[in-house]
């Protein structure tokens, strides 16, 4: 089976995230998508917004209607900072029958070379990029090991972010068509992001 994983921050997840995992398993030709909230992420100076849980609980309502996908908690049950290059290991041990591949957007195939341990973790995985607006998938600009260990496939450009709907919940706008109705209603109930 050849799994994608969308690892990310998701405080909040959004359309922009399911548009890229969805795209990235019709193009590669995934079976499945495992979307996988970072406990720390190692990349970010400001600290989630959101619990881990809340964040969790927003990825699986995410999840929900699309049969090829499911929320995966491998990093948030490990607690303490989420680095890739444990993940894949722990992964490919737990699932040795499984091919997996690491989906990602133009800004983080921008920061590959920045990733903890990425010589390592690019002798056992692959990445699929998409584009994001704001960022070049210039592959060229890589180090060989890395710029062949990606594969870039076609995405519509979707300016979301998590940081804009952050913003605009703080100045009570909606985000309505953002996030998928059942995520709107989360943040509702637990009045996420309002201040
Ligand atoms: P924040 O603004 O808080 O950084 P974000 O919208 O960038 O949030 P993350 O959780 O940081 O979301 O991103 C997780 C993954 O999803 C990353 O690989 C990122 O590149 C990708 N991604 C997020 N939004 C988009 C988008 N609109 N188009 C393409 N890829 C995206
Ligand atoms: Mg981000």
């Amino acid at each position: 089976m050849r799994v994608g994983i969308m690892g990310g921050t998701f405080d909040p997840i959004h359309t922009g995230h399911l548009i890229a995992a969805e795209r990235a398993r019709v193009e590669a030709g995934l079976d499945e998508i495992w979307l996988m909230p970072a406990n720390v992420p190692p990349h970010k100076t400001n600290k989630p917004r959101a619990t881990s849980h809340e964040r969790w609980e927003m990825v699986c309502l995410a999840a929900e209607g699309n049969p090829f996908f499911r929320g995966i908690d491998i990093e948030i049950h490990k607690g303490g900072v989420s680095y890739s290059i444990d993940t894949i290991e722990l992964l490919q041990r737990q699932y040795p029958e499984h091919e997996f591949a690491y989906i990602i957007g133009a800004d983080m195939v921008e920061y590959l070379p920045q990733w903890h341990r990425i010589d390592d973790i690019v002798r056992l995985i692959h990445f699929i990029g998409l584009a994001r607006p704001g960022y070049s998938l210039e592959l060229n600009a890589l180090p060989e090991a890395i710029r062949t260990r990606v594969q870039l496939v076609p995405m519509p450009m979707v300016e979301i972010s998590s940081t804009a709907i952050r913003k605009y919940r703080a100045e009570q706008a909606s985000v309505r068509y953002l996030v998928p109705d059942k995520v709107l209603h989360y943040m509702e109930v637990n009045r996420l992001y309002e201040s």
